[in-house]
């Protein structure tokens, strides 16, 4: 199917000129290139403590924390899990293991214990940076995972807590206080993995998408260098970092590319209005990466007019669709600020699209636009039955190329030559077209992910713990709509010949075994989940028993 002929292909481009980027260089020497120009300005500020570092300090404690890796034993190529919510350790966690070439798998804190352990294990992580309020999830895992469990702690992996350390934890200061002239030489290849998020893609359970130096080079680039006179980033902005760093588009979009610009990034570890405005105001706050949902809450509540916003030049929003009816309303809160959505997926980088420039001038974009494509890629819209490439105002699969996209997916060749065809493209799985301005929209969905609150919900995952339960003989989920998440799993369920199952009981057993925002929010009892002949879930055609509601059995 993906092996499309492409002879024809419309390739859209971006409308700026392509840049040289420097995707030879290891993306820590990268990120810190022009830290000769900015050495004392401030780099990480905390919203809670408002402790902040400049950026040669950020520089220094992230190569002490290469070194303090490297003498607990950390090797090129290693994994090291990050399970932090957002702090100045994360920073240097992340940008000292990319030091020593090690790679950085970043993790949700609030999954369950199993959640993590799925992760963990399959990233094969060495040693976990987290909080000591977490540790307690990496000694035992509910009984989902086959029996298996980690391993001990402190003897076949190690755990590092930011705060007091647990019984056989360590603290983070044997990494923060080590001595930066001990970082081992090593050589780092473009091509080497540096992150190692988890998506699930377009199909099946959450997997380990390779990002290498080159990918995250690529991606920072296309944001924020180059000729361009209004750029996303520049050097005298304070950047919001509310969404989470364990999250590829803020990890990318927000703290790299702030590195590069010479950016003040704004850390906060949890959204809360109050919070969130106050910190704006006091630290002047001029560029806002945001969710859809976080779009609602500055166009919706009322205590944004008690705040002075003035400062906001920038507004990104991304991760999930943002309806227009929002976007207009958040342009009353803030006249000022150029509002603009971004269009990434993890495997692609992640920024696949943006509003060039933020400005109204020289390129304008439209409301419930997501730009145009980055500079140095090509995107294309295809047919999903036929795989031609369709031109302007079709709609179709979108599919991007370029050397931000992800290498591959660990250990999982099936799974890569289903996303990245022969010639190169990554297929997304996402419906959209581009119109005669060259604006990219996003109509619909093909893939199965389920997107609350722009965090992926993986309808396999769900699936599989359905099917699990003893009394429950097949099940599937899809996504329905809801106002204020964008989308909620619901569960399709056929129980077991004879037993009595409640919803409730459905419910609770997989809250127990997952992150918050995976809940079931409805189970519909059925007496068979409609497939295709090949045995795939039509889920079509559940979705839209969900939009007829009166055909619900
Ligand atoms: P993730 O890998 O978690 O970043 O999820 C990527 C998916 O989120 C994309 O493939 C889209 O389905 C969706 N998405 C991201 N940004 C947007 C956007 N601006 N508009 C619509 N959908 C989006």
């Amino acid at each position: 199917k993906l092996s499309s002929e492409t002879k024809f292909d419309h390739v859209f481009r971006s409308k700026l000129p392509d840049i040289p980027i420097s995707n030879h260089l290891p993306l820590h020497t990268y990120c810190y290139e022009k830290l000769s120009s900015f050495p004392d300005k401030p780099c990480l500020i905390s919203g809670s403590s408002g402790k902040t570092y400049t950026f040669s300090e950020t520089h220094l404690i992230a190569q002490k924390t290469a070194a303090g890796l490297s003498n607990l034993g950390i090797k090129k190529g290693d994994v090291i899990m990050i399970l932090l919510q957002n702090c100045a350790e994360f920073v240097f966690s992340f940008m000292g293991a990319s030091m020593i070439g090690a790679v950085s798998t970043t993790a949700n804190p609030f999954y369950t214990s199993a959640e993590i352990f799925k992760q963990f294990k399959a990233a094969r992580a060495k040693l976990i940076i987290t909080q000591s309020q977490y540790v307690d999830k990496l000694k035992d895992t509910n009984n989902n995972n086959n029996g298996e469990n980690f391993p001990k702690i402190g003897e076949d992996f190690k755990v590092i807590t930011i705060d007091d350390p647990p019984e056989n934890c360590l603290h983070f200061t044997v990494l923060s206080e080590a001595n930066e002239n001990e970082i081992p030489e090593v050589s780092i290849d473009p091509d080497d993995p540096v992150a190692l998020p988890f998506s699930s893609g377009t199909t099946g359970l959450p997997k380990g998408v390779v990002l290498t130096h080159r990918s995250l080079i690529t991606s920072v680039a296309q944001q924020v260098d180059g000729e361009n006179p209004n750029l996303y980033l520049k050097d005298d902005d304070v950047v919001l970092c509310v969404l989470p760093m364990f999250h590829i588009y803020s990890l990318n979009s927000v703290l790299l590319c702030s590195l590069r610009a010479g950016a003040a990034v704004l850390l906060m570890q949890k959204f809360e209005i109050g919070t969130l405005l106050e910190l704006i105001q006091r630290h002047k706050v001029s560029v806002a990466a945001v969710v859809p949902p976080l779009v609602l809450a500055l166009a919706k509540n009322p205590m944004v007019a008690q705040f002075d916003l003035s400062s906001i030049r920038v507004v990104l929003s991304g991760a999930a669709p943002l309806g227009k009816e929002l976007e207009e309303a958040l342009r009353g809160r803030v006249p000022q600020a150029v509002l603009g959505q971004g269009y990434g997926m993890t495997e692609a980088g992640p920024v696949l699209s943006m509003c060039l420039g933020f400005a109204k001038q020289p390129f304008p974009t439209k409301s419930g636009s997501c730009g145009t494509v980055v500079r140095n890629a090509e995107l294309k819209v295809i047919d999903p039955e036929t795989g031609c490439s369709l031109g302007y105002n079709q709609p179709g699969e979108i599919c991007i190329r370029g050397s931000q996209i992800m290498k591959g997916y660990l250990n999982d060749d099936a799974a890569t030559a289903a996303t990245i065809d022969v010639e190169g493209w990554l297929h997304t799985g996402d419906i959209g077209y581009v119109d005669e301005d060259d604006e990219i929209f996003i109509v619909d969905r093909v893939k199965e992910i389920i997107k609350f609150k722009g965090f992926q919900v993986p309808p396999a995952e769900l699936e599989s713990l359905l099917v699990s339960h003893p009394s429950i003989a097949d099940a599937a989920v899809v996504p329905q709509k809801d106002e204020a998440a964008g989308e909620v799993p619901v569960a399709f369920v056929v129980r077991s010949n004879g037993f009595e199952l409640t919803e409730e009981a459905v419910k609770d057993f997989i809250a127990k075994q997952v992150v918050f925002y995976k809940r079931l929010h409805k189970v519909h009892f059925v007496h068979a989940i409609p497939k295709s002949p090949s045995g795939k879930i039509l889920r079509k055609d559940l979705r839209a028993k969900l939009a007829a509601p009166t055909t619900l059995p």
